[in-house]
């Protein structure tokens, strides 16, 4: 497979990588924005697309043979911003041995009789792995954040729930973080950011196809009322967990195949400096397969 581009790559993606969460501000990015492709360009942004999940799955041949490091994938958004289309496409052509995906929904009893991050911990991927986090430990300073009665049924000691809880949580993610990159974990973190008005058109699609009733839920509706909660959650976490180990991509969203473009070159670039090969055989071995070789060839049937 052809080489990979990096300088090319960093340059495309450097809008939408944030590793100093310092003065973050969302609205400095624009969700319909296309890095200037022209959507009749699509299909040769998609072609990009289909060589760089191609380009992952031999990658995630290596990253498994190699068995060191192991690659965690944490996506967020609002809902109906694409995170389980571009989980799909993304990852399509990687052996599904190599990959886990885990979806984090409202906790269960047995979950909220532990730490908070007890549940995702104990999904990190194995070393050799990509672990995807469909939603993940960071609804605990957003859906908690907005919704403030989840946090009164999270059984934590009254005294320890001060003013400043957001402020320690964030610490105590970015310690785990830190931590994880220093075991051998590459961590990236996606926000599909989608615009409200795109989001009321993909609801309403939802409402208008029978094939996508399923997936409209009149709680997710009323959430809509909260954006402008959301989205000050958002800006806050992004500025307090944003780091070289662990950076965010604030992905434009509005436009599902721009997104998907940007989430793969995100992880093509990032894996590939992790520099991949596959384990050389040393002498003993080749002498041991050279073994194996003689005696297969030397059996009668
Ligand atoms: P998605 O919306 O991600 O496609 P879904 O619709 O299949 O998933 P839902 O039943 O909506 O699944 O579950 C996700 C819900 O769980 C979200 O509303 C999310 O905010 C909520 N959730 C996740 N983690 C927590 C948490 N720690 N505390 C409270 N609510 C949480
Ligand atoms: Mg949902």
């Amino acid at each position: 497979m052809a080489k990979i581009d990096l300088k090319r790559l960093e340059k495309f993606l450097r809008p939408y990588r944030v590793t100093k969460g310092k003065g973050f501000k969302l609205k400095d990015h624009d969700p319909g924005d296309t890095h200037g492709i022209k959507s009749e360009q699509k299909t040769e942004a998609k072609a990009l697309l289909a060589r760089g999940v191609e380009w992952l799955a031999e990658e995630q041949e290596k990253l498994y043979a190699q068995d060191r490091w192991g690659v965690l994938l944490v996506f967020q958004a609002m809902d109906a911003a694409g995170k389980d289309g571009t989980i799909k496409h993304v990852m399509s052509g990687v052996n599904p041995q190599g990959v886990q995906v885990t979806s984090f929904k409202a906790p269960s009893s047995e979950e909220l009789d532990h730490d908070f991050l007890w549940r995702c911990m104990k999904a990190t991927p194995e070393r050799g792995r990509i672990g995807i986090f469909n939603r993940s430990y960071y609804e605990e300073v957003l859906v908690v954040r907005v919704h403030e009665a989840l946090l009164a049924k999270q059984k934590l000691p009254a005294k320890l729930v001060t003013k400043r809880i957001w402020q320690e949580r964030y610490e105590d993610i970015a310690n785990f973080e830190r931590y994880l990159a220093r075991n051998g974990y590459l961590i990236l973190k996606f926000f599909l950011n989608v615009s409200r008005g795109e989001q009321k058109k993909r609801f309403l699609e939802r409402l208008d196809r029978p094939e996508k009733n399923w997936k409209f839920s009149s709680a997710d509706a009323r959430e809509r009322g909260y954006w402008g909660k959301y989205m000050a959650a958002y800006q806050d976490l992004i500025r307090h967990t944003a780091t070289e180990h662990a950076p965010w991509y604030v992905v434009p969203a509005d436009n599902k195949w721009f997104s998907r473009l940007v989430v793969a070159a995100a992880i093509v670039e990032s894996m590939e400096r992790l520099d991949l090969h596959f384990p050389k055989v040393d002498a003993a071995v080749k002498k041991e397969l050279a073994t194996a070789r003689a005696l297969l060839l030397g059996e009668k049937r």
